[in-house]
């Protein structure tokens, strides 16, 4: 017998007992713990999903609190990674669920095994390349995932199963509504909760097998304009499609290498060093105190002032530089910063 902290959702039958018992052994990886991602995860550690992994790159800032859930001051304080300080709180929700926070990036070349392990994937970044990475990881697995996205009042939501639905590189050709948008536009919290909420239903269909249920069309809502669509997008499957067709080559899942992006609707830079992943990170500190500069320094990162711009270097090697959407500016920086050259 469970216990009656799930007696709510038992008692909603499609669900039951045995729907309960099959959350309890689920497999969930949500890919970013953002606004989507502590949305989700919040909603399925609360409902007992036995197993989540959350992987993300960033780390918790104050104008994250408006629509992160999961996030305190404190947090931002302490410039935690949002991976760590989800898992943290994830846990103080339910001590029974066994969750785990990756800090890093979603690697096409070598996913994490708990990717390949999974019984759903909850998308929750705020690019697509990782979520081409996502799709032709799903592809590959046999994973099923959920899109999300979000930005001012308007969302997108719809669900990819590998050998059933058309993927996401099928329907990026017809739907210009997918179009990525890195503007300044902002976003409300509210459409978060809406897309969110579709998400983690379609993983609770999923997990405790309603199949039947599950939800065949692209779902797109404005709260503001109060605009909404559903469309059928079934016959969007593509036999010559590289991710999901009859010759597949799985584009998005190259070795690592360098790579710098500028990220979405910030004057920010990430950069991966690709080959160069363990810095000297004792030598960037001694380098910064030659210059007298103060920094935060701890488990994941280091953050520093660096002529001007802040700079947050991760452990595995990984940046954020604030203050700059020049790619070229970036690397500079981060060259100086650690002291040798990039493996371009
Ligand atoms: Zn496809």
């Amino acid at each position: 017998m469970i216990n009656d902290r799930y007696d709510r959702q038992m008692r909603f039958d499609p669900i039951g007992e045995s729907g309960q018992e099959a959350l309890l052994r689920a497999k969930v990886f949500i890919a970013g713990a953002g606004a989507l991602g502590t949305h989700a995860a919040s909603m399925l550690v609360r409902a007992g999903v036995g197993h989540v992994t959350l992987i993300d790159r960033d780390y918790v800032e104050k104008s994250n609190l408006q629509r992160q859930v999961l996030f305190t001051e404190e947090d931002a304080r302490q410039v935690l990674p949002k991976a760590v300080a989800a898992e943290r709180h994830l846990k103080e929700i339910n001590q029974t669920c066994d969750i785990h926070g990756i800090v890093g990036e979603l690697s096409g070349h070598e996913p994490p095994e708990v990717f390949r392990q999974a019984d759903f994937v909850i998308d929750a970044t705020d690019n697509f390349e990782t979520r081409f990475i996502i799709n032709d990881l799903s592809q590959k697995y046999g994973v099923p995932w959920v899109y999300g996205g979000a930005v001012g009042a308007a969302g997108t939501t719809f669900t990819i199963i590998p050998g059933q639905t058309p993927c996401l590189a099928c329907l990026l050709n017809h739907l210009p509504i997918l179009a990525e948008s890195c503007d300044r536009v902002g976003v409300i919290a509210p459409i978060i909760q809406w897309v969110s909420a579709h998400q983690v239903t379609e993983a609770i269909k999923w997990l405790t097998g309603n199949r039947p249920a599950m939800r065949h069309t692209l779902l797109y809502e404005n709260l503001w304009t109060n605009e909404h669509a559903a469309i059928r997008v079934d016959t969007f499957k593509n036999t010559h499609c590289p991710s999901c067709g009859n010759k597949r080559t799985y584009p998005y899942l190259k070795p690592a290498s360098v790579r710098t992006s500028v990220l979405c609707g910030r004057d920010t830079v990430h950069i991966h060093p690709g080959n160069l992943a363990h810095p000297d990170l004792e030598g960037v500190k001694i380098r910064l105190r030659q210059r007298h500069l103060s920094f935060v320094n701890h488990d994941a990162l280091i953050q520093v002032m660096w002529n001007g711009h802040r700079v947050v270097l991760f452990h595995d090697g990984r940046a954020l530089i604030h203050g700059t959407k020049d790619v070229h500016e970036a690397e500079q920086i981060y060259l100086e910063m650690i002291g040798t050259e990039l493996n371009k």
